[in-house]
């Protein structure tokens, strides 16, 4: 059954020289066909997916960037369509300087209960190389302000910049009682105004900010749920947890992707088209998962969390026992103690999580052998 939907706002208040999502500055015109077209997508969806949706997450872009009325019309056309009825988490990604204390009332009122807060840092240095539009103190404010609200809150923090002191800004996050936050590496990803300026992330840094994130959070009751992820516990994102655990979910408006009960047993990826295309209703791209696809992603996803995978759940669902298909590649990341396999879940140790890009692209590497040899 399908019960959770992301839903792709693009709009934003000003445009990051780091990011690659799909975003644009806001244009009147743009919002309004947005708003129609994305209403007939939502009624579509739910004639075909009747849910009960337990989680739904507007993600960006800045859905807070969207005004009072045309907010109060998306989630009106969420509830018309699937009501609030088993609806356990509904998310609202904001920037600092998109709210105050009147419009968190209005968000709680649409049924949010849970804001995401892009602060990325608390020092006026790293917000200005970073190319946000608000500033340390700003920024701290907006998380307090969310903090004394009715929502649950998760706070953005970014490391590896040059210059930035991340245990002043782990720490000071952690100070406001946040109870959950997301730490992220910057990225410098191709085709964004960083790359082009020949920016480069410090490796080092980038090491020692995943060890200074455990060592720091921990002593505000915070731990690691996954590979970015810190929360108190019962603070987790239902939502994303649902992604981990490679559970089905819409994925609505522009660039948004999908995972669906469909073109097979393993499912399949539906990625909506940019802006552009999905306004005049151009179709999606469709990956179905074959077998060797879905156990990839299961043990791509599933192992960056600390519950890892249940490899008899993935034999039963697949057919696959990994420890005939994959036993080498478990007999040495075991042995190299970058993961375990305990009460048949198979989890990835803190070393393991550092490198596990090394990790999977040794298992590709394995199953590229299996499939040389075998054929
Ligand atoms: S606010 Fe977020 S989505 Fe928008 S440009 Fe900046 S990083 Fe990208």
């Amino acid at each position: 059954m399908v019960q959770a939907l992301y839903l792709h706002v693009p709009f934003c208040p000003s445009v990051c020289p780091y990011c690659d999502f799909h975003k644009m500055l806001r244009h009147e015109g743009l919002v309004a066909r947005y708003l129609d077209r994305l209403e007939e997508e939502i009624h579509e969806n739910a004639l075909q997916y009747p849910g009960p949706l337990r989680t739904v997450y507007l993600g960006g872009g800045t859905p807070s960037h969207l005004r009072d009325a045309e907010l109060t019309r998306l989630l009106a056309a969420i509830d018309a369509a699937w009501g609030r009825d088993g609806r356990e988490e509904t998310t609202l990604e904001a920037d600092p300087l998109t709210f105050d204390e009147d419009r968190l009332e209005v968000f709680a009122a649409l049924g949010v209960d849970r804001l995401s807060l892009g602060l990325q840092s608390t020092q006026d240095d790293t917000l200005r190389y970073l190319g946000r539009l608000h500033d340390g103190a700003q920024g701290v404010e907006a998380v307090g302000m969310a903090l004394a609200s009715t929502m649950r809150v998760n706070v953005d923090v970014m490391t590896s910049m040059q210059e930035q002191d991340l245990e002043r800004d782990l720490r000071t996050v952690a100070e406001t009682g946040a109870r959950h936050i997301s730490v992220y590496g910057l990225t410098i990803e191709e085709n964004t105004p960083f790359a082009r300026r020949g920016y480069r992330v410090d490796e080092d840094r980038d090491a020692a900010a995943f060890e200074l994130s455990d060592q720091v959070l921990a002593e505000y009751g915070l731990q690691r749920y996954e590979v970015s992820n810190f929360a108190a516990n019962g603070e987790e994102s239902l939502h994303n947890l649902g992604y981990w655990r490679g559970a089905f979910h819409l994925g609505l408006g522009p660039s948004a992707t999908a995972y669906l009960p469909a073109h097979g047993p393993f499912g399949a990826r539906i990625k909506q088209q940019p802006l552009k295309g999905w306004l005049l209703g151009a179709a999606p791209d469709v990956d179905v998962l074959d077998v060797d696809s879905y156990l990839l992603e299961r043990l791509l996803t599933g192992l960056r969390t600390r519950e890892g995978v249940d490899l008899a759940a993935l034999r039963d669902k697949t057919g696959v026992a990994l420890e005939s298909t994959a036993g080498r590649w478990l007999d040495d990341t075991i042995k190299h103690d970058l993961l375990t396999l305990a009460g048949g879940r198979l989890t990835a140790t803190p070393t393991g999580l550092q490198r596990l890009d090394a990790v999977m692209r040794a298992y590709v590497g394995s199953r590229r052998l299996m499939v040389t040899a075998g054929g």
